[in-house]
């Protein structure tokens, strides 16, 4: 059995989470590859080193020492390699590293060095062999990965050493060259490594305990969620959830291989399970809601016009929105009038040009747009195919006296959104977490 674990930079911020991980590695035999991100935050007011990378190239391009900035980040790590009794000349390496700080380093490769020292730190201490992301994790100039190569690299590693650690976030490109993924993608380098060795699971150990069912800036203590298929987190995401970078997901999901989100700090907790389908359904577990989430400021445009032609009229609006690059939420289609739904930050300096070209070609009897709109998604595999799931969700806003301004619900009934007004969004989040969720 081959686990891939993914430790985030909470987990691995200073030497108390290293020894978390090693605790957490050494338990299990079959956590055989280790992806770490660069040391993160370790209290709400400190720094990710990331950030702090980032902020010395832009001292460097506009001319100003980063040496404070450059000292503090090796100090960081110093202690961390002192704290834990692990060798590695740090000062020499950083030394060198200052010998190339000019304003033409590559930010790639400045930026990837939080990665790839506390990589390093951590293959030492946990005593695995360290696979820089530059020999085992190939991308093109587009970012596109070379899934056989990457593939061929960690195989080889894995029979030769057995172990390893491997550095999130950058990639190797055709010329050699560091590549920096988007933010967050220590994730994606997991989700390579795992489907590279065809892993039984692909752990993602962070600091909470799973997916939440709701955010708990909103519900109280809100549950994680045990089991949810990709198709529902993909809902989730899209409404704001965010846990995972959303590039993770393909290379698991293609290769049918789970991804246990789980909390370095509550190690027993058993985290949520992500996997394409679930075949035999938890009977204890009635609730028909997987969980709930929205985003609020939205607006709805709303278009009236006497024998409207569906089709055509509906293109001619459809191309105006696309030449401005408006991305569409929701399509409600009526006899005489059908609304779309957008973000407001989409529309916010040329909301009147589009009404005014709207206005030119479509000629309609009337447009309004309608402000400060909430789309709050209850998302859930156990409401396909079961009557009176709507019904019910409908008629608990309704007691609680939200107002529910557009609905939809996709032919395969994953998720029911509704738009509501943004007053009433937390309303409708906790409503729809109370009733449905536990
Ligand atoms: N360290 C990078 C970031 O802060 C990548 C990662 O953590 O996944 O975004």
């Amino acid at each position: 059995m081959i686990k891939v674990a993914k430790f985030g930079g909470s987990s691995v911020a200073d030497a108390s989470q290293f020894k978390r991980v090693k605790d957490i590695v050494d338990s299990d035999a079959a956590r055989r590859i280790v992806v770490i991100s660069a040391a993160g935050k370790r209290s709400a007011d400190d720094h990710k080193m990331t950030d702090l990378l980032y902020l010395c190239h832009a001292h460097l391009v506009y001319g100003v020492s980063c040496e404070p900035i450059f000292r503090d980040i090796e100090k960081r790590f110093c202690e961390i390699r002192d704290e834990l009794g692990i060798s590695l000349d740090i000062e020499k390496e950083f030394d060198d590293l200052w010998k190339k700080m000019d304003k033409d380093i590559s930010v790639d490769y400045l930026v990837s060095r939080g990665e790839y020292f506390t990589s390093r730190l951590m293959a030492a201490y946990l005593g695995f062999h360290f696979l820089d992301a530059k020999d085992c994790i190939f991308s093109d100039y587009n970012g596109k990965f070379d899934e056989k190569k990457i593939t061929e690299a960690i195989q080889k590693a894995m029979m030769q050493y057995g172990k390893i650690v491997i550095p999130g976030f950058y990639s190797s490109l055709p010329s050699g060259k560091i590549k920096l993924m988007s933010r967050g993608g220590s994730d994606i380098t997991g989700a390579l490594a795992a489907a590279a060795c065809r892993a039984d699971v692909y752990e993602n150990w962070t600091d909470v305990s799973g997916i939440l069912m709701a955010d708990p800036r909103i519900v109280k203590n809100p549950r994680p969620i045990p089991k949810i298929t990709y198709a529902e987190l993909r809902e989730l995401a899209s409404m704001g959830a965010s846990v995972l970078h959303e590039e993770s997901i393909l290379p698991v999901k293609e290769n049918g291989i789970p991804l246990n989100i789980r909390n370095t700090n509550k190690p027993d907790h058993p985290g949520t399970v992500i996997v394409d389908k679930i075949e035999k359904e938890d009977a204890s577990y009635k609730r028909f809601l997987t969980g709930v989430a929205g985003r609020k400021n939205f607006e709805i445009l709303a278009i009236r016009k006497h024998n409207l032609d569906n089709n055509s009229d509906l293109r001619k609006v459809l191309e105006i929105l696309e030449d401005h690059k408006i991305a569409i939420e929701h399509i409600s289609l009526g006899l005489d009038s059908f609304s779309l739904v957008f973000a407001k930050s989409s529309v916010e300096t040329i909301i009147y040009d589009v009404i005014s070209e709207i206005q030119k070609v479509l000629k309609p009897d009337n447009i309004s747009v309608q402000e400060n709109i909430s789309l709050v998604a209850a998302v859930g595999r156990k409401m396909t195919f079961r009557p009176g799931i709507s019904g019910s969700i409908f008629n608990a806003l309704g007691e609680a006296g939200v107002n529910i301004r557009t609905i939809a619900q996709g032919a395969d009934e994953l998720s029911i959104v509704v738009g509501v007004d943004n007053s009433q969004f937390d309303t409708t989040v906790r409503v729809l977490y109370e009733s449905f969720a536990v």
